[in-house]
This record gives structure tokens, sequence and C-alpha cells, in this order.
């Protein structure tokens, strides 16, 4: 007989006591083989974090958000804000493979590599553990009266807390205003550089709040993307769940008694991160940091049991072990018909992002037009960004209309720009009155000296029109 998982938890949230007061979650130590994957993916991700602002590539940060210029370096590339489009590309790639993968492998990005589960996993849990103890000891001793014990190890922690927020806080911000100005800045006085001074604030009081006090409700209550966890996953889907066939009737073996795997010793429920129990079902608290299956695969092994009584497998085969998994699925085919169409777009947009940009705009408050000594005139302006970091020379250059006689006076045809910088350059464009019609354009070339393509440019000439026109 098929049985399905339950997919909802009985009573309260987890991180909420039945009267409404707070769970306040103290996980208990695990080793196994996820656990040591885990460890494997934070050090990395973590080092990434910390050596992104650190590694030079072409004489710039791999990572550095220059918002103050509105400039932005990333592995080598350079953009700014007329580049912003771009983002889309950027967000809707992160989006689909955060799709992809969580129809494959559920919730893995949150149980091995969402910066929330890393930090608090990897850093500031750790260092409750250094400073607290094991779990059965933190709750003992916070259940008993403050003393001198518990007050040293309390402020300890919390002055961890504070000073890793700090460091933390700290990378962050050279992220946007790269390291060499970061650490000028830190021998400075805050009040040479408040702003920065006050965003470097208030990460740190967010990372302290979060990581100290707000921890697993970031996941539970914030987070939109467990909230998705049903739309995305299907029975298919690779999710950490417990054998109902296998571990029930639960209980203490004795000789009488005809009962499951399950010794009900809790130690599933004691490592989980976010408190909840595996055991009724999969949950939308379940971040699948697969704690669990290594603790109860310890006591499996302990008993001489086989492990997997907890474990990863789809919905599909907990309810009936013999079903081959899946791997192909009709979305899976849609997604790949998505991220073609997605890798045909990126492509096309990469190939159409030019190291400058240039547009022809009007002055300003100025009037359209001048007819002075029976010549009408027009100015222009050609705007020039140079997208770059480094300087370079643009040429400005009419393009002739063989159909009017345009006279251009372009007063510096050579403009050179620093990198990332822009400039308006003036261009005056003069007919005579007798030869002004409806939608005469005024032309323009513009070429740099490291770009192939030229870019050009066009504008309506505005005029008086004859009568009838
Ligand atoms: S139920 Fe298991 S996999 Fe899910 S969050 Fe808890 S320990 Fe991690
Ligand atoms: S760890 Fe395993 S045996 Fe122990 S309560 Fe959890 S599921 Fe049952």
């Amino acid at each position: 007989m098929s049985r399905r998982l339950p997919v909802l938890q009985d009573g309260p949230a987890s991180s909420l006591n039945k009267d409404g007061s707070r769970n306040y979650v103290h996980p208990a130590d695990v080793s196994g083989r996820f656990t040591r994957i885990r460890w494997v993916v934070f050090a990395v991700l973590m080092v990434i974090y910390l050596i992104l602002p650190l590694i030079q590539i072409g004489g710039r940060p791999a990572v550095f958000l220059d918002i103050e210029h509105r400039r932005f370096f990333l592995f080598g590339g350079s953009f700014n804000a007329q580049d912003f489009w771009l983002v889309f590309f950027l967000l809707t790639g992160i989006a689909f493979v955060l799709i992809v993968v969580t129809t494959l492998w559920g919730r893995v990005w949150c149980g091995y590599a969402c910066p929330q589960t890393v930090f608090l996993e990897g850093v500031y849990r750790r260092i409750e553990r250094l400073v607290e103890g094991p779990r059965n000891a933190r709750l003992k001793r916070n259940a008993g009266p403050w003393n001198g014990d518990k007050i040293w190890r309390k402020v300890a922690k919390h002055a961890l807390f504070v000073l890793f927020s700090l460091f933390f806080s700290h990378f962050f911000l050279s992220y946007f205003v790269s390291l060499p100005s970061l650490l000028d800045m830190m021998q400075r006085s805050p009040s040479e550089h408040p702003q920065a001074f006050g965003w470097m604030a208030a990460m740190s009081l967010v990372l302290y709040g979060n990581f100290a006090w707000f921890r697993e409700q970031l996941c539970l209550i914030i987070c939109p993307y467990g909230r998705l966890q049903s739309t995305l996953t299907d029975r298919d889907t690779l999710v950490i769940g417990y054998d109902v066939a296998r571990g029930e009737p639960r209980g203490k073996k004795s000789k009488d008694e005809k009962l499951g795997d399950c010794v009900d010793c809790a130690r599933c429920v004691q490592v989980c991160p976010t408190g909840i129990d595996i055991r009724n079902g999969l949950q939308l608290e379940c971040i699948g940091c697969a704690a669990c299956v290594d603790a109860c695969d310890e006591v499996m092994t302990k008993l001489k049991r086989p492990t997997g009584l907890v474990r990863y497998d789809s919905q599909r085969r907990f309810d009936d072990a013999s079903i081959k998994p899946k791997l192909l699925r009709p979305r899976l085919f849609i997604y790949v018909a998505v991220f073609l169409a997605w890798v045909v777009g990126m492509v096309f947009a990469l190939r159409s992002h030019e190291p400058f940009a240039a547009n022809l705009l009007r002055p300003p408050g100025g009037t359209p037009f001048v007819v002075e000594d029976g010549l009408v005139r027009n100015t222009v302006q050609v705007h020039l960004v140079n997208k770059t970091d480094h300087t370079v020379t643009y040429r400005i250059e009419p393009v002739e209309n063989d159909a009017v006689s345009f006279e251009y006076v372009v007063p510096t045809p050579e403009v050179s720009l620093d990198g990332g910088a822009d400039r308006h350059v003036p261009v005056i464009v003069r007919l005579p009155t007798s030869e002004v019609r409806r939608g005469l354009q005024v032309r323009l070339r513009v070429r740099a000296e490291d770009a192939d393509q030229p870019i050009d440019l066009s504008a309506t000439f505005l005029g008086p029109l004859a009568s009838g026109e």
C-alpha cells in the first residue's frame, strides 16, 4: 500500500513555543558524510567571499561594484550604469539555475550554499559551540541562574559575534569601495567618510542581529525561496525524508513487539538547525541540511541496522522504494528549452555590449534652431561614455548627406576620456534655409581607438518649414 508523507507538522512552528514565545533552537553536534561535505563547501565559499576583493584582474579587483562612480568591474569586464539592463540576464540566469537545481535536488542550495547557512552554521554556531559547549551544556546553563560562568561565556560569545560581524561587514564594504580605499578609510576618522561608515555600521548590526538572535527565523519567516518549494519541486525531486514504512511503529525494541526501525531516540530532531522533526514529513522549515540523515545513520550503524531510515530520496520512492528514481520529467524539458532561449539572449546581449556609449542629445534649455544670414543652425551634443577602465580617445566625424549641403562644425573632433568618464561634446550643423524640409537627418559617426565598430548617430534637423510642408 502506498503511504504518502504527511506534508505539515502538528503543533506550532518549530521556532515558536506553544505560548508563542521564541523557541531558541540549540542543534546538537553531528558528524557524518554529509556534514563533512558541507564543511568543505562552507570553507570554499567562505574563501571565495573573502578573496574576491583581493584578486586583481586587469588591474582591478575581480568584483568591484563602484556605485559612487556607477562603474562595475566583474572578472575583467567593465560595465557602467548604461549596462544595467544586463542585470536582467544575470538575475534571470541565477533564478533559472536555482529553479533547475531545486527541481532536481530540492533545497540543496539552502542546506549547503546559502550565505545564511554558510555563516550561521560555519561561523556563528561554531563560536557558540566553542564558548558555551555542546547542546546539553548550553541548555542546562541557559535554564540555570546567572552566575560568573554563565556571564563570562555570554559576554565572550557576543563579543566574538560583534567582532566577526565587523570583520565580515568590512569585507562586504570592500566590494563597493575597493580594498585599498577601505584600508585608507579605516585609518581615518569616520567623520571623513560618514556614508561608508554608516553602511558598515548598519551591515554589522544586521549581521549581528541576524546571526546572534534571528537565525533560522530568516529562513522560516522572511526568505521567499522556501515558500516556493511546493511549486518548484515534484514527487520525483530529491528531498530529505523519513522512511515511514520502515521506521513505524517507532519505539524502543522489546522482545514481544513488532516495531519499526526508528527507536525514537530523537537524535534527528536534536541536530536539526530549524528544530523540526523530519518524521512528521516534508516541511517548509526543512532547509535540506542533511544533519538528520547523518544523525540517524549514526544511530542505525550503532544498532547494526541498515542506514538510510532518514535519507535523500524522492517522495515517490518514500511511498514505494521499488520504483526507480526518475531524473527526466516533462518540466525539465521545458526548463532546457527556456535555458536555450536564455543562452541565445545572453550571447546576443554580450555581443552587443560596446566598450563605449554615444548618444546624440539636444542641449537642455536651448532653442531648437536659430535662423541667421540665410542659414538655419542646430546645435546638438554628442554624449560620450567611456565604459572601460582606461583612457580612450574618440573621434567624432560627420557623415555626409548627398541630398543636402549640411555644414558641420565639430570644435573638438578628438576627445580623450579617462576610464569610466563621460562628456558632452557640442556639434553645430548649418543648412541654407531654402534646403530645409521635413525629415532631414543630421548624421555623425563616433570611433573609439580601441573598438572595431563605430557608433552611428542621427537626429532630425529642425528648422522653419516652407508653407504647405
Ligand atoms: S529536517 Fe533534517 S534536513 Fe531538514 S533542516 Fe532539519 S536536520 Fe536539516
Ligand atoms: S534519529 Fe533515526 S532512529 Fe532516532 S528518532 Fe530519528 S529517525 Fe528515529
